[in-house]
């Protein structure tokens, strides 16, 4: 393992309100990079890119400082934050997004400050794939360009999704995603679809059933953790990418083993996202608790 190489990370930065039948919060702290950055900056330096309108708190703000998240990236505009509002059924596993409104994202164009041009990892969160696109037409020459995406850009934005497929090495996308983009129920075959559109890796996040890892014909299967305090799903995907994303900015060299690792560390970081609401849990997180639970992985499936 070597020094971490900074990530840069895009996505939105946003204030949720989330439903659940056990509780509430609305405006809540949220978004795409803002998940992935405070996951990722548990391994390493992260630069985020996105934008805030006016009502976006300070203390968020503070609180990214802390964590080593450049935030030169991050625009602050006249305006209201970007905010998205969803409701889980009984079971924590289902969700309808009642809310979207991108404002201050409307008018967004990522510009990637000098300092980060040279990011050798790249996070493209879950936003507009014209925007993703121009994110990677500022970075110079990175080593690892990977994304994310989400039905909302699959059923609207199809053609430039598409686009933006042919420049990734990773995507990382749940498993309704992943049929939907490929068009085909089966996972497996829709995994070939999808490395014939770009990404040569793909992880598909099975919520409470883990992840799998597609690499051509190789598969890794990766057990969810079991939890007996499930509070809020909402970012536990980004959360994933940043530990995944995160952990691979530590490694000399991105083989087999180290993708493996890195989708462990996705699933443990993910798995303690879920025990707070939005990122409450992530905040008190320490490093001791990460490495006992990426042990706990370990045992979970040794056999
Ligand atoms: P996840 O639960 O991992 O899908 O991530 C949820 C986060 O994604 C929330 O904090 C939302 O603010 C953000 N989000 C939801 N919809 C969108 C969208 N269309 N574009 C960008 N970010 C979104």
């Amino acid at each position: 393992m070597s020094a971490a190489a900074p990530v840069l990370a895009v996505g939105s930065v946003a204030l949720d309100a989330i439903e659940t039948p056990y509780g509430s919060r609305d405006p809540i702290v949220g978004g795409s990079a803002t998940f992935f950055s405070v996951s990722a900056s548990f391994f390493g330096p992260v630069r985020l890119v996105g934008v805030v309108g006016e009502d976006f708190p300070e203390w968020a703000v503070t609180m990214l400082r802390d964590r080593r998240v450049d935030l030169q990236g991050l625009q602050r505009v006249p305006g209201k934050t970007f905010r998205w509002a969803g409701r889980y059924d009984g079971t924590l596993t289902q969700r309808v997004t009642l809310e979207t409104c991108l404002n201050v994202f409307e008018t967004f164009r990522p510009e990637i400050p000098e300092a980060y041009r040279d990011a050798k990892f790249v996070f493209l969160g879950n936003i507009d794939p014209g925007l993703q696109r121009s994110v990677l037409d500022q970075v110079r020459s990175p080593r690892l360009v990977v994304a994310d995406t989400m039905n909302f850009w699959i059923e609207g934005a199809r053609e430039s999704l598409v686009e933006t497929l042919k420049r990734v090495d990773v995507l990382v996308i749940n498993e309704e995603e992943v049929r939907q983009l490929a068009d085909d129920f089966n996972i497996v075959r829709a995994a070939e679809k999808v490395h014939a559109m770009g990404p040569r890796i793909l992880v598909v996040k099975r919520g409470e059933y883990g992840a799998l890892l597609f690499q051509g014909k190789d598969v890794f299967a990766a057990t969810a953790f079991p939890l007996s305090n499930v509070v809020d799903p909402t970012g536990a995907g980004d959360t994933f990418a940043g530990g995944f994303v995160g952990s691979l900015a530590r490694e000399a060299e991105i083989d087999d083993r180290a993708l493996r690792r890195a989708v462990i560390h996705g699933s443990v970081m993910g798995s303690f996202s879920v025990e707070g609401f939005g990122l409450e849990r992530l905040q008190k997180l320490t490093q001791p608790e990460i490495e006992s639970r990426f042990a706990a992985f370990r045992r979970l499936s040794e056999f």
